[in-house]
């Protein structure tokens, strides 16, 4: 699958429209806790700069639910951005009233426009052609560089880009670089090539899971989701999260992993809690012989040990889903041993999905995996096989 590049664009001299995501963390004094997603859209914003563009950007941030709330506001990422850009970013009062529309017109060469918090629009999540076209109206480029967005039919996302020709639109540098991530890492890894599924259910994994069975070498279960398994395998899970209606599928994907060769590994014992609280008392127990009014909330150390080695001769390894309740310091040991592991392998390691590179991130060992995932959902959907609606008009056609 080959992208619209922003390179074919003819932008010189042009008004260009960005769609980020800059749907940052902020802390309780609404202060940018994580500014990745608003660094890694600055080659885009300066390449069209550079190419004597004004540039106008938009993104979403939280959930106002379509109602001007004053909490998210884009000016922390205003002046963020400012910072980065070394360069003044002006901020619209609105996103298509009076105050952008008049800013967005009047936009000379170099300048950057931001317009305020696209779901201060209701018509944003409705994929409305409305505001589709009020946001289209204002330039005559639009790119898309927001990955943590695209497989949401939004307004500013999937509506907006029918509004130009293939000439006129195209995916930003961080969009192209995951999903040609993604794409190389599914369709033509380096093998043993090893996933790592994790996180709170199965319901939540379950098409990625098929759908990577036949490509990949190895599958290391962990989190809330290996007691589905567990349990259809006859062990006792205590209390443990577990989602019964989904006992013959995981009994499924067990025998698909057994008859295309793909060894499946699942945690042999679990760091077992009485209540669901840090200040629970715990114990290791192994995975058969859960307690019956106990929870696994982490795998055990010999499940880290066995996954360490079965992980050791893996040359790709992706990571999607947290191996227990890493929010709680008690739990979050086997998650951290296994983030050092994969961290410390030569293998091409990448992270997908908002639960695991934040924990990767907390533990500091963003800079050592070869690939950090901007976008959870997103990536979940590219796992499942699916085209993502934000980017399916910026495929290049023939
Ligand atoms: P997901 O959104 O499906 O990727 O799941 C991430 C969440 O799974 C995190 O918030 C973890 O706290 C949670 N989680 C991981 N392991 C467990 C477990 N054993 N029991 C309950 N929740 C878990």
């Amino acid at each position: 699958m080959e992208l619209l590049s922003i390179k074919d664009l003819d932008l010189k001299d042009k008004k260009v429209f960005i769609r980020c995501d800059f749907n940052v963390p902020m802390d309780e004094f609404g202060n940018i806790s994580d500014d990745r997603r608003i660094r890694s859209a600055v080659a885009t914003i300066n390449y069209c700069l550079d190419q004597d563009c004004a540039v106008i950007l938009a993104s979403h941030l939280g959930r106002p639910k379509g109602e001007i709330v004053e909490k998210y506001s884009l000016a922390p990422v205003a002046r963020r951005l400012q910072q980065l850009l070394k360069r003044h970013v002006e901020l619209a009062g609105d996103v298509v009233g009076e105050d952008a529309m008049q800013k967005a017109k009047d936009l000379p060469r170099h300048e950057v426009l931001l317009l305020e918090n696209l779901r201060f629009e209701k018509g944003e999540t409705e994929n409305d052609e409305v505001l589709s076209e009020n946001l289209a109206t204002m330039a005559e480029f639009y790119i898309n560089d927001a990955f943590g967005v695209s497989h949401r039919a939004h307004a500013s996302v999937e509506g907006i880009t029918h509004y130009f020709d293939d000439n006129k639109k195209a995916a930003g540098f961080l969009l192209r670089k995951e999903i040609e991530f993604f794409d190389k890492l599914i369709n033509n890894p380096i093998r043993p090539f090893s996933a790592i599924v994790g996180g709170s259910k199965v319901s939540g994994k379950l098409e990625a899971l098929i759908n990577l069975l036949p490509k990949v070498d190895k599958v290391f279960i962990g989190g809330g989701m290996a007691f589905t398994f567990l349990k259809q395998m006859g062990y006792d899970i205590g209390k443990s999260l577990v989602e019964d209606d989904l006992l013959e599928d995981a009994q499924h994907i067990m025998d698909e992993a057994k008859k295309l060769g793909v060894k499946f590994y699942l945690p042999i014992d679990v760091v077992a809690a009485e209540k669901f609280s840090e200040d629970s008392v715990i114990k290791i127990t192994t995975a058969q012989e859960i307690p019956t009014d106990w929870m696994g909330l982490d795998i055990g150390p010999a499940t880290v040990r066995l996954y360490r080695e079965g992980l050791a001769d893996s040359q790709t390894i992706l990571w999607n889903g947290p191996m227990g309740v890493y929010e709680m310091d008690k739990f979050a040991r086997g998650s951290t041993k296994i983030a050092h592991f994969v961290a410390d392998t030569y293998a091409t390691t990448v992270v997908g999905g908002g639960d695991t590179a934040d924990l990767v991130q907390r533990i500091g060992l963003d800079d050592e995996m070869s690939f950090m995932s901007t976008g959870g959902g997103a990536s979940l959907e590219l796992l499942e096989g699916k085209i993502l609606p934000g980017v399916a008009q910026l495929v290049k056609q023939g």
